[in-house]
């Protein structure tokens, strides 16, 4: 077979997947482990997919260490869905829960949650530009719950450590972007997701890791496809999963531990980061990045040139040279380099030797 173009995509979501796991699956497609099927033809209640689902959950309990009083379930309709989930399972009785907002995703979560009942913000940092993180909270010790959105994948904004909720309000978390880019503790945390098609595979599927008591909140009267109790007790088959997502996000999941886990992916990822931001700072102004310095997200690199003319230049240079995606999102304008886990050493360092390049001859 002739070798197939790939470029570097540094698309914000979805996202590039790793070659080998692509090839995997590819290798895969006609005759999956002698059925003489593909992963899209079998039944979910197959043995085959059964193992499928378990080597995924249990590869991604050894890649977050996550305790046994934590259960993980596959589910559909993406994280915006657990937008409205989140609340109407974790927030029983009329409870209020706190919002930290520090960027588009937080503030569609919150203004999500509204819209079901009592939410607040314990910051926000719109009137910053969403560029930094908060420097305080205002914590309602009540809360049903403390969310917060891990890597703003629109304003290159992420938290590299927790924050600490009051005693007994469980921390909630949206990972989409940042999920499996390195080590966190889950022990921590009430409940974590993310959309897998950011940094764990293609979209169809979000990973949801809930703590066992939060189970006890849903309510009675939930449809069936929005309880976290009843998809945490059918091991997330209580109807059709997305099979293939799921099937592939467990590729993905094999992969960060062929190259070492976690601790090793968190050190490429810096490093890619770092090498990007060094071209940002060095080019005395002429690329101004949007996040303030201490809250740079290793994911995603929001910047801007000295005019909108440029950036339309470099995003079409750029595509010259087969670095795909790299126009900004339109709420924060120029340009955003995403640099998930799949993205190569080799393609940031073709990233930062184009933008040199780009300086030089329009700087
Ligand atoms: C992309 C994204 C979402 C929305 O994800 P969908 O799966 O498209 O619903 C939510 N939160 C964050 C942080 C994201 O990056």
């Amino acid at each position: 077979m002739s070798n197939p173009k790939r470029v570097f995509n540094f698309n914000a979501g979805p996202a590039v997947l790793p070659l080998e796991v692509l090839e995997t699956a590819q290798a895969e497609l006609l005759d999956f482990r002698g059925t003489g099927m593909s992963v899209m033809e079998i039944s979910h209640r197959s043995k085959e997919f059964e193992a499928i689902i378990q080597t995924a959950e249990a590869d991604l309990r050894e890649l977050l260490s996550i305790p046994d009083n934590y259960k993980i379930m596959f589910v559909q309709g993406g994280a915006s869905l657990q937008f409205a989930m989140l609340p109407m399972n974790l927030r029983a009785g009329g409870a209020s829960a706190d919002y930290i907002v520090t960027g588009t995703w937080s503030k569609t979560a919150i203004k999500e949650a509204k819209k079901l009942g009592a939410a607040r913000a314990a910051a926000n940092t719109e009137k910053e530009g969403f560029n930094c993180l908060p420097e305080s909270l205002d914590l309602d010790p009540n809360a049903a719950y403390l969310h917060f959105t891990s890597n703003e994948t629109i304003h290159g904004v992420e938290f590299f450590s927790e924050p600490t909720p009051p005693e007994g309000v469980p921390l909630v978390c949206d990972t989409s972007s940042d999920f499996i880019s390195r080590p966190i503790d889950v022990s921590k945390y009430g409940l974590i997701y993310g959309g897998a098609q950011k940094n764990a595979g293609p979209a169809g599927v979000t990973v949801v890791i809930i703590r066992d008591d939060m189970l006890e909140r849903t309510p009675e009267n939930l449809p069936v496809m929005l309880d976290y109790k009843a998809l945490a007790a059918s091991g997330s088959l209580h109807n059709t999963p997305p099979a293939f997502a799921i099937y592939v996000v467990g590729l993905v999941f094999r992969w960060v531990k062929k190259l070492g886990g976690l601790a090793e992916i968190q050190k490429i990822n810096r490093q890619k980061a770092d090498a990007v931001y060094a071209a940002i700072d060095e080019s005395g102004g002429f690329y101004r990045g949007h996040a303030a310095p201490e809250a740079r997200s290793v994911m995603n690199i929001p910047f801007r040139l000295p005019s909108e003319e440029l950036e339309e230049t470099f995003v079409k240079e750029a595509k010259k040279n087969d670095l795909i995606g790299l126009k900004g999102h339109r709420s924060v304008g120029g340009i955003r380099a995403s640099i998930y886990n799949a993205m190569t050493a080799e393609g940031a360092e073709t990233l930062v030797q184009f933008m040199k390049e780009f300086q030089r001859k329009n700087g």
